[in-house]
C-alpha cells in the first residue's frame, strides 16, 4: 500500500474561493477573484477573432497527427515576433510551443535547473502562488526580491534594485513583463532600464513570465521591458501565455523561449527544451496555437483582435478610475488612488485577511485572500457600493 503514506496536497486556494463563491446563494455577490477576464456582462466571451480563425481552423485541418515535440513553429515564430520584434536576431530565439504560460515556465525552469544545477531563482515579493512551489519542484534553491509597498500601493524600487544589484551568475530573477500578478503595480521603462544595466553587470540570469501582453498599455508598450532585456543582455529566456489577450484559457497556449548569446548557443538550448518536453509530455496540444498563429499572420484577423485587446484594455483602466474615484469621493482621501495607477488585470488593496473575510461575509463581495482583486470582474453599476463596501472594511 503506498498512498495512505502521503500527505494530502495542499488545495489550491483560488479554486477553493471558486467553489465558495458559486455555493453563495446572495443575488448581490460579487466575484473579484479568479484571473479571468469578464466583458460587462459578467462572462468570457470567446472573442471574436478567436471565433473566426477557429472555423477557418476546423475547416483547413487534414490531419490529426502529432505536431511535433517543439509544437507548431508557426506559431512560435508569430509569439516571438510579437513580443521581440527586431530586439534580438532571430538567430538567437529558441522557442518551443508549450501548454500554456504554465507549462512554458514549466519547460524554463527544468532548462534552468540543467543549465545552472546550483541556481537559486529570485521572484518577486509577493508573486503568482504557482511560482514557488513550481522552482522547488525543478529543486531550485528559491529566494525573493522585494517589490511591493503595500502602504503606498507601489514598487519598492531602490529596494528591489539593491537586491538585484548584489546578486551573481548562479542566481536568476523571475521578472513580470508587464501587468505583475497579484499587485497590478508595474516597472516604467526607465526602471526596466536599470534592471537592464544591473543584469548586465551582474551576470545574473533573467526568466520573464508575460502572461498579460496587451493588457496594460498596448502591445509595444507591454513589451517594453521584454525587448529591453533582449537587446542589452546576451541570454534570457521568457514564458509567454496566450490564456488572457487570446481568451484561450483551456487550449493551453503558451510558447517558451530562450535568448542564447549565439545562433551555436541557442541551438542547444532548443534542443534541451525538446528533450524537456519529450520527457515530460512529449508534445503539445495544437488547436489554440493554431488559433493564435492565425490570427497573428493574418492581417484582417490580426487587425480584429488587436482591436478586442484594446476594447479589454481600455475597460479595465476605465473600471480602476472609477473604482478610484468613487472611494476617493467617500474617504476625502487619497489611500486607494493607486488602483488607478496599476495596470493589467488585478490591483493588491493591501486589506488585513480580517478585511477580506469581512467584505465576503457582509457584503458577499469575494476576493483573493491577500486582498488581490480582479477589475474586469467589477460590475460597472455598482462601483459606488463596491466603494462603500471597501471603506467600510478598512474604518
Ligand atoms: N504567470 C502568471 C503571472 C499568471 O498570472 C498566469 C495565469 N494565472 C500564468 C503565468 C499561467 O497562465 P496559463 O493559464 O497560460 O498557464
Amino acid at each position: 500500500m503506498m498512498f495512505e503514506t502521503l500527505k494530502k496536497a495542499p488545495a489550491d486556494k483560488i479554486f477553493a474561493l471558486v467553489a465558495e463563491f458559486k455555493a453563495d446563494d446572495r443575488a448581490d455577490k460579487v466575484d473579484l477573484g479568479i484571473g479571468v477576464y469578464k466583458d460587462p456582462h459578467g462572462s468570457t466571451p470567446i472573442m471574436s477573432a478567436v471565433k473566426k480563425a477557429e472555423h477557418s481552423v476546423i475547416g483547413a485541418a487534414a490531419t490529426k497527427t502529432y505536431v511535433g515535440v517543439t509544437g507548431n513553429r508557426g506559431f512560435c515564430d508569430a509569439v516571438s515576433d510579437l513580443v521581440f520584434a527586431d530586439s534580438v536576431p532571430s538567430d538567437r530565439i529558441a522557442a518551443v510551443q508549450a501548454p500554456g504560460g504554465t507549462g512554458s515556465l514549466w519547460v524554463l525552469f527544468q532548462l534552468l535547473k540543467r543549465a545552472k544545477p546550483n541556481a537559486t531563482i529570485y521572484l518577486s515579493d509577493p508573486t503568482w502562488p504557482n511560482h514557488k512551489p513550481m522552482c522547488e519542484a525543478v529543486g531550485l534553491k528559491v529566494e525573493t526580491y522585494p517589490y511591493f509597498d503595500a502602504e503606498t500601493g507601489t514598487v519598492k524600487f531602490d529596494e528591489m534594485l539593491a537586491c538585484l544589484d548584489g546578486l551573481g551568475p548562479d542566481d536568476a530573477v523571475l521578472l513580470h513583463g508587464c501587468c505583475h500578478n497579484p499587485t497590478g503595480a508595474n516597472l516604467t521603462p526607465e526602471q526596466w532600464d536599470k534592471v537592464a544595466a544591473s543584469l548586465k553587470k551582474t551576470g545574473a540570469f533573467a526568466i520573464v513570465d508575460l502572461a498579460y501582453l496587451g493588457f496594460g498599455d498596448g502591445i509595444t508598450e507591454d513589451a517594453y521591458g521584454a525587448r529591453k532585456l533582449a537587446s542589452e543582455v546576451p541570454e534570457l529566456m521568457l514564458a509567454f501565455s496566450a490564456s488572457k489577450n487570446f481568451g484561450l484559457y483551456r487550449e493551453r497556449a503558451g510558447a517558451a523561449i530562450a535568448i542564447g548569446k549565439d545562433a551555436d548557443a541557442t541551438a542547444i538550448a532548443l534542443s534541451n527544451m525538446g528533450n524537456i518536453v519529450r520527457t515530460s509530455y512529449s508534445q503539445p496540444p495544437d488547436h489554440g496555437a493554431e488559433i493564435v498563429r492565425l490570427i497573428l499572420t493574418e492581417p484582417t484577423l490580426r487587425a480584429e483582435w488587436e482591436t478586442e485587446l484594446k476594447e479589454m484594455r481600455e475597460r479595465m483602466a476605465r473600471l480602476r478610475q472609477k473604482l478610484a474615484d468613487a472611494i476617493r469621493e467617500r474617504s476625502n482621501a487619497s489611500d486607494f488612488d493607486f488602483v488607478a495607477e496599476h495596470r493589467g488585470m488585478f490591483s493588491l488593496l493591501g486589506l488585513t485577511p480580517e478585511q477580506v473575510d469581512h467584505l465576503k461575509v457582509k457584503n458577499a463581495l469575494y476576493m483573493i485572500g491577500d486582498s488581490r482583486i480582479n477589475i474586469a470582474g467589477i460590475p460597472e453599476d455598482r462601483v459606488g457600493e463596491l466603494a462603500d463596501a471597501i471603506l467600510s472594511a478598512v474604518r
